[in-house]
């Protein structure tokens, strides 16, 4: 029933302190003053981002469209798929280039988690950060986005700064 998850790495402390003020509706400039900084640089730096190759799979353009341009302004290179046959084909002629990849779970022919499990089937693979995008409503997506071997679960419609906190502790270096 958690309603987030905190990976242990580490941005622990500054991921768990942003989670629990979320939570606990704290406003951030009630923080303690030594508090605030370790969220500052959680939300503002794009150091982590920049110059990574994120593969962005969705079929619907509208979603390429949107997530393209977040990342790009962060200074990504987004690489784009709108199906999952066209997401493992991207993957595998660019062996070591793609250091993320962004899965809608809902897609027709070939969902996110079939696709994900195929991903997941080549050893050069297994490491690489997936983080699979999810319709809201549907109970258990997560349980079922993490046994198809996704690292991480995010919510659609996706709240952008929760993308990038995610983005940057899956690309953190
Ligand atoms: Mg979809």
């Amino acid at each position: 029933m958690a309603r987030s998850i905190v990976v242990k790495g580490v941005e622990s402390p500054e991921r768990l302190l942003d989670e629990t003020a979320l939570f606990l509706h704290h406003v951030v400039t009630d923080l303690p003053a030594e508090k605030q900084p370790m969220l500052e640089r959680l939300h503002s730096s794009d150091e982590d981002l920049m110059n990574q190759t994120v593969l962005l799979v969705d079929d619907d353009a509208r979603n390429i469209f949107a997530l393209s341009s977040v990342l790009e302004r962060r200074g990504m290179n987004v690489l784009t798929a709108t199906t999952g046959r066209e997401a493992i084909s991207i993957l595998e002629q660019s062996q070591n280039e793609v250091s993320l990849v962004l899965m809608d779970i809902m897609m027709p022919e070939m969902d996110g988690y079939e696709t994900i499990n195929v991903i997941r089937k080549n050893p050069a693979f297994r490491r690489l950060p997936i983080l699979a995008l999810t319709a809201k409503a549907m109970k258990g997506d997560r349980e079922k986005c993490l046994e198809a071997g996704a690292s991480d679960c995010l919510a659609k419609p996706v709240n952008t700064e929760q993308l990038l906190s995610a983005l940057r502790m899956w690309l953190h270096r």
